[in-house]
C-alpha cells in the first residue's frame, strides 16, 4: 500500500497545490490526506463534478448527505440535488452497509470511479469521515465560500480506500476558563476537527479565572464567577460562560460532526472562581477574588475543603445538571496542581484525614477522587482525572489523562494497574508551548505508544490529544496560530496506521494543506519544520 501510495504522491506532488486558475489547466491533484488512510490504491482516470451531479442517499443518510452538499455548493455553484433513487451514473452515494459491521465504528470505505462515487460505512460516523476524505480529494478552493470565478474543473482522482481509526480518542483541550471562547469559536473548532477526522473536544470549563457554565442551583456561579472584577480592565469577550442553550447548541453541533464534547469541572485544586462566590466551601472562609492568570499565583493554595459535607452537596449538585447536559460517557474532573498546605492547616480536613485512617493529604485527595468517582459511576458515567490523581492510591476504573511529561514512568504505571490511559504530555502535546519547543514534526514524532508497553497493555491507551491552555495567546487568532498545523500530527497519529509512519511524505502533505487552511481563514502558524525556505 505505501509503496504504491508514494509512487502516485511523488508523480502527483509535482504539480503542488494549485489555485483556481491554475487547477483549471491542469487536469489531476495531489493526493494528500491527512490522517494518512489505512488502505488507498489509485487507478486510472478521474470523476469529474459538474453541474448534473447528484448525491443519492437512504433515509437515515439524509443528514449527511446535506452535510456533503453544503461542503460543494459554495465554491462549485452546482445544486447537488438529494433523493433516495439509485442512480447509475454521475452520482455520490452514501450507504449504510452492514457489510461492513466487522469494521470498526468509525471505519468506511471510499470508490471513486470515472461515473460514480461510493461511500459505504457500518456507522453514520463512518459515512462522515468518507465524506471528509473525498473533500480532502479535491482542490482546496473548493473550501471557498463563495463561487470560485474560473472555468474550474472539479476533478477527483480515481481511488478505492478502506479505512479506519488506530484510537478511538483523538483530541483536543480548549481552556475556556482563562479566556472564554465564543459559540461560534467553538463550533468552528469542531469543524476543523471534524475535517481531521478527531472526535473528543475536551473543553476545560472552569478554574481559578472563571467559571463558564451555567448551573441553574448555584446562579452566582456565573453571575459573579464568571467575570473579572473590574479593575482589570479585561474585555468584555474574554469572559462570560455558556448557558444551557449554548451546551445544547455545541452538543448537537458536534454530533453533527462525530464530536463529543467532554466536559471538565476541576476539583479539589483550580477553584477560586467558585470560592470567591462560596467562600463556605474553603478551608478558611475566604474572602477570594478572581484575578487575569499572570495577575496572582499561577496555582493557588485555597481549594475546596473536603472535611466539609457542604463541599460534596455542592459538587454533586453540580455534577448532576452536568451530566444532563453532556451525552458524553466521560467526564473529567481535573485533579491537577492542588497544594496541600489548607488542609494541612484545617481542622475539619485533618478530622476526615483521621476518621478515615488516612496515612497523609495526597490519601486524603485519593480518598476525595475515589468519592466522587463512585457518585460520577452511579450516573453512569466514566470518570477521567489528570495524572496527578494517582498519587495517594488509583481507583480500579478511573482514566488518567497524563500530562506531566517530565515523569516519564506514568503511562507504565497506570497500564500496569489496569487503568485507561490518555496521552497528553508536555513534552510533545502542550500547544500553548512555542513552536520553538514543539514544532510540527516534533509532535509528529511523539510515539503515543511508549517502548515498554506491550502489544496487549496498549489496549489500555484510549488515545492522545492536544491540550490548549488560554492563559498566554487570547485572541482567536493567537488560538490558530498555536494550533495550526502543528494539531495535524496528532490528528495522525491519533488516527493512521502505526506502520504508516512516514515524516518525509507527512511534511509535504501538511505543507499541501496549508493552502487548504488558507482558504478556510485559519491563521496558521509559519512552521520552519514544514515551510521550505
Ligand atoms: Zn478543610
Amino acid at each position: 500500500m505505501k509503496i504504491i501510495f508514494k509512487s502516485v504522491f511523488l508523480l502527483l506532488i509535482l504539480l503542488g497545490s494549485l489555485n483556481c486558475k491554475q487547477q483549471a489547466k491542469e487536469t489531476r491533484q495531489s493526493i494528500a490526506i491527512i490522517p494518512q488512510v489505512a488502505e488507498i490504491n489509485q487507478t486510472e482516470g478521474v470523476f469529474q463534478i459538474n453541474s448534473k451531479t447528484k448525491i443519492s442517499c437512504t433515509k437515515e443518510l439524509k443528514a449527511k448527505a446535506e452535510q456533503l452538499a453544503a461542503l460543494l455548493r459554495p465554491a462549485t455553484a452546482y445544486s447537488f440535488p438529494i433523493s433516495e433513487t439509485n442512480h447509475k451514473r454521475n452520482v455520490i452515494s452514501l450507504v449504510l452497509d452492514n457489510n461492513l459491521n466487522s469494521l470498526q465504528e468509525e471505519a468506511y470505505t471510499l470508490e471513486v470511479l470515472p461515473h460514480r462515487i461510493n461511500i459505504k460505512a457500518a456507522s453514520i460516523s463512518g459515512i462522515l469521515y468518507g465524506i471528509q476524505s473525498l473533500r480532502q480529494l479535491l482542490p482546496a478552493a473548493i473550501e471557498r465560500k463563495e463561487i470560485c470565478k474560473t472555468n474550474e474543473l472539479w476533478e477527483i482522482p480515481c481511488v478505492s480506500i478502506t479505512d479506519s481509526p488506530r484510537f478511538k480518542w483523538r483530541g483536543l483541550m480548549l481552556d475556556c476558563s482563562r479566556t472564554f471562547w465564543s459559540v461560534e469559536y467553538v463550533k468552528r473548532t469542531i469543524r476543523l476537527m471534524s475535517l481531521y477526522k478527531m472526535n473528543m473536544l475536551h473543553l476545560h470549563l472552569t478554574d481559578d479565572q472563571g467559571w463558564r457554565i451555567e448551573i441553574e442551583k448555584y446562579p452566582e456561579l456565573t453571575q459573579k464567577g464568571a467575570q473579572f472584577p473590574e479593575k482589570w480592565n479585561e474585555p468584555k469577550a474574554r469572559e462570560g460562560f455558556y448557558s444551557k442553550n449554548d451546551i445544547r447548541e455545541i452538543v448537537d453541533y458536534a454530533t453533527q460532526h462525530n464530536v463529543t464534547i467532554v466536559p471538565e469541572i476541576e476539583m479539589p485544586g483550580h477553584t477560586l472562581a467558585v470560592l470567591a462566590c462560596y467562600p463556605e466551601l474553603s478551608c478558611t472562609g475566604g474572602p477570594f477574588e478572581i484575578h487575569p492568570f499572570f495577575k496572582g499565583p499561577n496555582v493557588h493554595e485555597d481549594i475546596f475543603c473536603v472535611g466539609n459535607e457542604k463541599t460534596f452537596d455542592f459538587i454533586e449538585n453540580v455534577l448532576s445538571e452536568v451530566f444532563e447536559m453532556f451525552p458524553s460517557e466521560y467526564i473529567h474532573i481535573g485533579g491537577d496542581e492542588a497544594p496541600k498546605a489548607r488542609w494541612e492547616a484545617c481542622q475539619k480536613c485533618q478530622a476526615r484525614l483521621k476518621e478515615d485512617g488516612l496515612k497523609d493529604e495526597h490519601e486524603l485527595q485519593s480518598w476525595f477522587i475515589k468519592r466522587i468517582e463512585k457518585f460520577v459511576s452511579a450516573n453512569g458515567k466514566k470518570l477521567i482525572g489528570w495524572d496527578e490523581i494517582m498519587e495517594g492510591g488509583l481507583s480500579s476504573t478511573a482514566n488518567v489523562m497524563y500530562w506531566r511529561g517530565w515523569l516519564k514512568d506514568v503511562p507504565e504505571k497506570v497500564i500496569s494497574e489496569g487503568n485507561n490511559i490518555i496521552m497528553s504530555p508536555t513534552s510533545h502535546c502542550y500547544f500553548d508551548y512555542k513552536y520553538e519547543n514543539i514544532s510540527t514534526m516534533k509532535a509528529y514524532r511523539f510515539n503515543p505508544v511508549p517502548d515498554n508497553i506491550t502489544k496487549e497493555q496498549s489496549k489500555n491507551i484510549l488515545g492522545l490529544q492536544a491540550n490548549f491552555w488560554s492563559h498566554i495567546d487570547r485572541s482567536e487568532a493567537g488560538v490558530d496560530k498555536q494550533l495550526f498545523p502543528r494539531i495535524l500530527s496528532i490528528a495522525e497519529l491519533g488516527w493512521s496506521p502505526e506502520n504508516s509512519k512516514d515524516s518525509t511524505l507527512f511534511k509535504e502533505k501538511v505543507f499541501i494543506h496549508l493552502d487548504r487552511l488558507k482558504e478556510l481563514n485559519v491563521n496558521y502558524y509559519p512552521d520552519s519544520t514544514i515551510i521550505k525556505n
